[in-house]
Order: structure tokens, then C-alpha cells, then sequence
């Protein structure tokens, strides 16, 4: 875990703490950098809805013509990827209140959650259209952050519930908060005292994998996409070009030596496609 306690300055803690809940998070490159300066200090998340199910992580990083990005901090996709976008404070909240929050100060006191989602409507039951993925991994990062923060799990809220009668917010829409918050509770009780790791995947689900320099296709740029975004701090700049050049042999090396019982080859067989969760294309 990291050395950063997390109750005051910018969440770079953000990428290890959610991993560390077991959650498929990727970091998008530059995270560490971006945002509109430091937070003050953090009480809680506040959850999103995009507006389709499609916006990409991309998005949420970089903004629209009307509105500088960051967004949020985090990206949540409907297959339950965790995109951690920024570190410094993002343009989430807008203008409301909430009685643990100054009044129209939530950008400077909350971490933002945009999920991937049309949000449907705003009478709609409980989870419509919310894939388990999406919702659990949700429920996950909000307990991770709360629960590294010495915080309950009513220090989740969504931004209809501060910004609905100021703003006319109606996100995250078919999402009962108070459901929610008691997932995330459960959650916070379920790993009290620590992050559950991911069980093991089998590596007998990766015996026909065999990448090594010189190799090239779809299965090489499968690797490039997954060492450059979810490993950003060493393997951010890789081009996923296909190829398994030197750099793509260095950054495997780089993961082999920063996980304990891979050897380091720079060679990708069964038990490193394993660790890194490569997903297997055809061809
Ligand atoms: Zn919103």
C-alpha cells in the first residue's frame, strides 16, 4: 500500500488503493499530473452518470469545447474497468450543497466517479441498465476510497443529491443512493483491515500464449494496450503498433521484475500473460 495517508493533497494513492480492492483499474497516461490544482480536503466520492454508455475514459480526461477536463477522477466502464484519470481536482460537482460539504465547494472535497451510462431516466428502478460490472466495480471504488479515508459509506453521494434542486441534476440516474450505500457499507465491513487481492487467474487459461521479440499481431497489441494502460508509470509511451519491438521486450521486463515469481525473460509465456490478465484475441 502506499505511504500517502490521503487525508489532505491530490489522491495519487488513487491507482494502488482501488487496485488494491481487487478492481480492474487502468491508469490513464498523465494521470498524476492532471487536474485543476490541489484538492483541499477529501470527505467522500460523488458518483456520475456520463449520459451514454459509450463515453470513454478519454473523455472524462481531456473534457468539451465548453468545459476543460478533467471531469472526474475516475472512469468506470460498463465492463467494470476503473480508468483513473486524474489525481488533481476535477470540474464533477458544480454548484450545491450537502451538509458534510461547503456549499458549492464539492469539486475541492470529492473525488468524482463518472460511469459510463445513460442514466436512463430519472424514475427509473434501481439499476436499470447498470451490468453488474459496472455497478459492483462502483461499489468497490467507493468502498475502497471511503474505507482509505477512515470514511463511512455515507460519505457516498451522487450528484443528484447535491446538485438536484441547484442544478437540476438528476445523475446517476436509475440509482437508488441509498441502496448504493449500503452495498458500499457492506463492502467496507466485508475487507475492514485491508483490500481483498483478485484470486489468481489460472494460467491454464493462457497455455497457448507465447509472445517474444520479433513476433507480430493482434495478440502483440493486445499486450501494448494492456502494459500502456494499466501500467502508465513505466509503459505509458508504448505504441501499439502490433510489433514486440525493444520496447514492448523492455516494459515486460519492467512488469516481470515488479512481480514476485515471474521470471524475467522479457519473453510472455502462460504464467506472465497469467499475472498481466491479457485478454486473448484471435488470430
Ligand atoms: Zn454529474
Amino acid at each position: 500500500m502506499p505511504q500517502v495517508p490521503g487525508w489532505r493533497g491530490d489522491p495519487v494513492w488513487l491507482a494502488d488503493v482501488l487496485r488494491a480492492e481487487g478492481l480492474d483499474v487502468v491508469e490513464f497516461p498523465g494521470w498524476r499530473q492532471r487536474g485543476h490544482g490541489d484538492f483541499k480536503d477529501i470527505r467522500g466520492v460523488m458518483v456520475h452518470h456520463t449520459g451514454s454508455n459509450s463515453a470513454t475514459a478519454a473523455s472524462i480526461a481531456f473534457g468539451r469545447p465548453d468545459l476543460a477536463g478533467p471531469l472526474s477522477q475516475l472512469h468506470i466502464a460498463r465492463d467494470g474497468t476503473v480508468t483513473v484519470v486524474a489525481a488533481g481536482v476535477a470540474w464533477h460537482a458544480g454548484v450545491g450543497m450537502y451538509p458534510w460539504l461547503p456549499a458549492n465547494m464539492g469539486n475541492w472535497h470529492t473525488i468524482g466517479i463518472e460511469c459510463a451510462n445513460s442514466g436512463t431516466s430519472p424514475t427509473a428502478p434501481h439499476r436499470r441498465n447498470w451490468p453488474d460490472a459496472q455497478y459492483f466495480a462502483l461499489v468497490g471504488s467507493c468502498a475502497a476510497i471511503n474505507r482509505h479515508l477512515g470514511q463511512p459509506a455515507g460519505r457516498t453521494i451522487g450528484h443528484k443529491e447535491y446538485a438536484g434542486r441547484a442544478q437540476g441534476k438528476w445523475d446517476p440516474g436509475a440509482i437508488d443512493m441509498d441502496q448504493l450505500r449500503r452495498d458500499v457499507g457492506e463492502r467496507i465491513g466485508a475487507v475492514a483491515g485491508g483490500g481483498t487481492p483478485r484470486p489468481p487467474v489460472p494460467v491454464g487459461e493462457y497455455a497457448d500464449v507465447l509472445l517474444y521479440r520479433g513476433v507480430r499481431g493482434p495478440q502483440v497489441a493486445e499486450l501494448q494496450r494492456r502494459l500502456r494502460y494499466a501500467y502508465a508509470s513505466y509503459a505509458g509511451g508504448l505504441e501499439i503498433d502490433g510489433v514486440f519491438g525493444p520496447e514492448t521486450e523492455s516494459a515486460v521486463r519492467e512488469f516481470q521484475r515488479r512481480t514476485p515469481g515471474l521470471k524475467v525473460d522479457g519473453v510472455v509465456g502462460p504464467a506472465t500473460a497469467a499475472a498481466l490478465r491479457l485478454r486473448l484475441v484471435d488470430g
